[in-house]
C-alpha cells in the first residue's frame, strides 16, 4: 500500500487484526496479507460499503499487505458499466488506492469453468436435469434432508460431455444446471449439492455474448478469491454459512491458493437503508433525484452533501468491527462530519431568511469594508473583507416585534452587534399594508467598529449579515432524515410510505456575502450560527445553489448525555 494511505486514527486492534496477526506469526501465506473488496455493481456504493472499503484497505495498509478492487460480476442482468465507474470513483474519493490492482470476476470465466471440468473429473460434480421447482422442492429444510437428484449418478463421462454442451449453447435456459456434488442430508443447506452454473442467455456489460453459462456468486467468489491469492477474504456475517461451501471449494477445484473467509457484522445506521435494491427503488421511484441525492446514503450523496472522507473514515474506524449485528446511529456519523468540518470549513456570512435593514445614520451609497478571520481557531485560514453599507440584510427570525424574556436578539429599541462590524438599534419597524414586516430601520454606531464597544457596553446578541447591494443570491437546501421511522421497512412495512415527506427544504432566493460567488463546486463552508454548508453541482454561472450538509447543533453528544 502507497505511504500518502490516510492513517487517521494509527493502526487498530479489533478482532479480524487479531486473527491476521495469528495467522502472520504462525507463519500462513509466508507472512503476506491480501484483502479485496468486492462489489458487485449492481448499484452506487453506500455507507455500508465504506466500512468495508476502510477495513479491507485499512488492514492492507496496516500489514504491509494489498488490497484488490475486484468486481463481483457474475451476474449480467442487474449490472452495469455505470456503476463499474461510480464505485472506482467512489472508493478513491475515500482516500484508497489499489493501485494497478483492479480485477473483474468476470476476467476469471474460463479459469472458473475450467474449475468446473476438475470438479466434474474429479466426481465432485454433476449436470442435474431436474427443473428449478424439482431441485427446490429435493432440497429439503432446516428440518428435513434432501433428496438425492436421480441425475446424481451419472457418469464423470457423461457430465463432461452435457456440461461441455451447456456452454456450446446445446440446451435451453434452465435445462440443466451444474451441482456440487457434496451431500444431500448435510444439516447445513449451503452443502446440499449446490448449483454452481446455470444456463443464461443474457449479454454480460464485460463479456457480451461469449458466454451462455453463469457461474453463482457462492462458486464465483472463494475461487475469485483463489485465484488472486487472497489471504483474508472478509466478508459479512449472513455468509457464515456459506463458509463450509467456500472451504470445500477452494479445496477442491484445483487452485493453489488458500484464502480464509472472516465474517463480520455489517453496518447497520438508524434512519437509514443500506439495502442496494432499495436504494435503486428510491431512484427509479423518483422519491430522490438520483443515486447521488444529498440525502442518499450512498458516498456520491455525501460526497455532494459536503460531508468528508476524513469524516467517514474516522466513522468507520471508530464504530469498528463486530461479531454481532448492531444499529449504529446515524447522528454519530454526522457528529465526525461536524468535528472534521469544524476544523477545515472557511467561516462565511449568509441570511437564509432575508428582512431588511436600513442604517438611517449610514451615508447613501457609501462603503466599507470590514475585516473577518476566516476561522476563530487557524490564523493560518487568513481573513477576508465584506463590504458594509446603508441597506444590510438580516435573518428574519433574529428580529421579534415583541421578544420573549430569553430572545436577545434584535427587537425595537434593542441594540445588538452585527459580526465583525458594528452595534445597531432598532428604531423604527416598516410593515406593510397585511402587517407584515418588511424593513427595519437601524441606527450604527460608528465608534464599535469591529464589533466592540470602546466604552466597554456589552451587547447580548450577535447577528450574521450581509449588504444587500453586494449579496450572492442563492438557493440553498436544507435537508432532515429521508425517514421518519429508525428501522425503514422493518416488518412488513412499505419503506417508501415512511419517507419524510419533509427531507427536502429549498430556500430560494439566500443572500450570501459576495466572497462565494466564485466558489467551486464541492466547496464547503461554516455559515455563522446556520450550519456547515457545500456548493452542489446544480450551480451555474448565474445561481448558486448550496446544500446544508450538517447543522451546528450536535444532536448526538446531547442524546449522550441525556441517556
Ligand atoms: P447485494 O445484496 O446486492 O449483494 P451487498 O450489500 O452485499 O448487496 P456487494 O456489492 O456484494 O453488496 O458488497 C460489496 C462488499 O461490501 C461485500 O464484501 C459486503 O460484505 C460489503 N458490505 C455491503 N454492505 C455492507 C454493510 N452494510 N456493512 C459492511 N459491509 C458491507
Ligand atoms: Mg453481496
Amino acid at each position: 500500500m502507497a505511504p500518502e494511505t490516510p492513517s487517521d486514527t494509527g493502526v487498530r486492534q479489533d478482532f479480524i487484526r487479531e486473527i491476521i496477526t495469528a495467522d502472520t506469526a504462525s507463519g500462513h501465506h509466508a507472512g503476506r496479507v491480501a484483502t479485496r473488496f468486492p462489489p458487485e455493481p449492481n448499484g452506487y456504493l453506500h455507507i455500508g460499503h465504506a466500512k468495508s472499503i476502510c477495513l479491507n484497505f485499512g488492514i492492507a495498509r496496516d500489514f504491509g499487505g494489498t488490497c484488490n478492487l475486484r468486481f463481483d460480476d457474475t451476474n449480467p442482468v442487474t449490472e452495469d458499466t455505470e456503476y463499474v465507474e461510480s464505485i472506482q470513483a467512489d472508493v478513491r474519493w475515500l482516500g484508497f488506492s489499489w493501485d494497478d490492482r483492479i480485477y473483474y470476476a468476470s476476467d476469471y470465466f474460463d479459469q472458473l469453468y475450467a474449475c468446473a471440468e476438475t470438479l466434474v473429473a474429479r466426481g465432485l460434480a454433476y449436470v442435474d436435469s431436474q427443473d428449478a421447482d424439482a431441485i427446490r422442492a429435493n432440497r429439503g429444510t432446516l428440518k428435513e434432508p434432501g433428496i438425492d437428484s436421480p441425475y446424481r449418478t451419472r457418469s464423470v463421462e457423461e457430465n463432461l460431455d452435457l456440461f461441455r454442451r451447456m456452454r456450446a449453447g446445446d440446451f435451453a435456459d434452465g435445462a440443466h444446471v451444474l451441482r456440487a456434488k457434496i451431500d444431500m442430508r448435510s444439516p447445513n443447506i449451503n452443502l446440499r449439492d449446490p448449483i454452481l452454473y446455470r444456463i443464461r442467455r443474457a449479454h454480460h456489460h464485460r463479456t457480451g455474448d461469449a458466454w451462455c453459462i453463469y457461474p453463482m456468486y457462492d462458486y464465483a467468489h472463494p475461487l475469485s478469491d483463489a485465484i488472486e491469492r487472497i489471504t483474508h477474504s472478509i466478508c459479512t456475517l449472513e455468509f457464515e454459512d456459506h463458509r463450509p461451501l467456500y472451504d470445500w471449494l477452494v479445496a477442491n477445484a484445483g487452485l493453489p491458493g488458500r484464502p480464509r473467509q472472516v465474517e463480520f457484522a455489517r453496518l447497520n445506521l438508524n434512519y437509514t437503508i443500506t439495502s442496494k435494491r432499495r436504494l435503486l427503488q428510491l431512484v427509479t421511484d423518483g422519491h430522490v433525484s438520483g443515486w447521488d441525492d444529498p440525502r442518499m446514503p450512498t458516498i456520491s450523496g455525501m460526497r455532494r452533501r459536503g460531508f468528508t472522507p476524513e469524516a467517514i473514515r474516522r466513522f468507520a474506524d471508530e464504530i469498528g468491527v463486530a461479531k454481532r449485528e448492531n444499529i449504529v446511529d446515524v447522528g454519530l456519523l454526522e457528529f465526525f462530519v461536524r468535528e472534521d468540518l469544524n476544523r477545515r470549513a472557511p467561516r462565511a456570512m449568509a441570511v437564509l431568511r432575508p428582512l431588511r435593514v436600513v442604517i438611517e445614520n449610514f451615508p447613501e451609497g457609501a462603503v466599507e469594508h470590514v475585516t473577518l478571520a476566516n476561522h476563530p481557531d487557524d490564523e493560518s485560514m487568513g481573513t477576508r473583507t465584506m463590504p458594509f453599507s446603508r441597506v444590510l440584510y438580516i435573518e428574519r427570525d433574529d428580529f421579534l416585534e415583541d421578544p420573549p424574556k430569553k430572545f436577545f436578539r434584535l427587537a425595537p429599541g434593542r441594540e445588538v452587534r452585527l459580526r465583525g462590524a458594528y452595534f445597531i438599534t432598532c428604531r423604527e419597524v416598516i410593515k406593510d399594508t397585511d402587517g407584515a414586516i418588511v424593513e427595519l430601520r437601524c441606527a450604527y454606531d460608528p465608534a464599535t467598529r469591529g464589533g466592540d464597544a470602546p466604552d466597554g457596553r456589552k451587547v447580548k446578541g450577535t447577528l450574521h449579515w450581509v449588504s444587500a447591494a453586494h449579496a450572492v443570491t442563492a438557493e440553498v437546501r436544507l435537508y432532515d432524515r429521508l425517514f421518519n421511522v429508525e428501522n425503514p421497512g422493518a416488518g412488513d412495512e412499505d419503506f417508501t410510505t415512511q419517507i419524510n415527506p419533509a427531507s427536502l427544504e429549498v430556500v430560494p432566493d439566500a443572500k450570501l456575502e459576495p466572497s462565494l460567488a466564485e466558489a467551486a463546486v464541492g466547496t464547503r463552508f461554516q455559515f455563522e450560527r446556520l450550519g456547515y454548508f457545500a456548493i452542489d453541482a446544480d450551480s451555474t454561472t448565474s445561481r448558486v445553489v448550496i446544500n446544508r450538509t450538517v447543522t451546528l447543533k450536535d444532536t448526538w453528544a446531547k442524546t449522550e448525555r441525556r441517556g
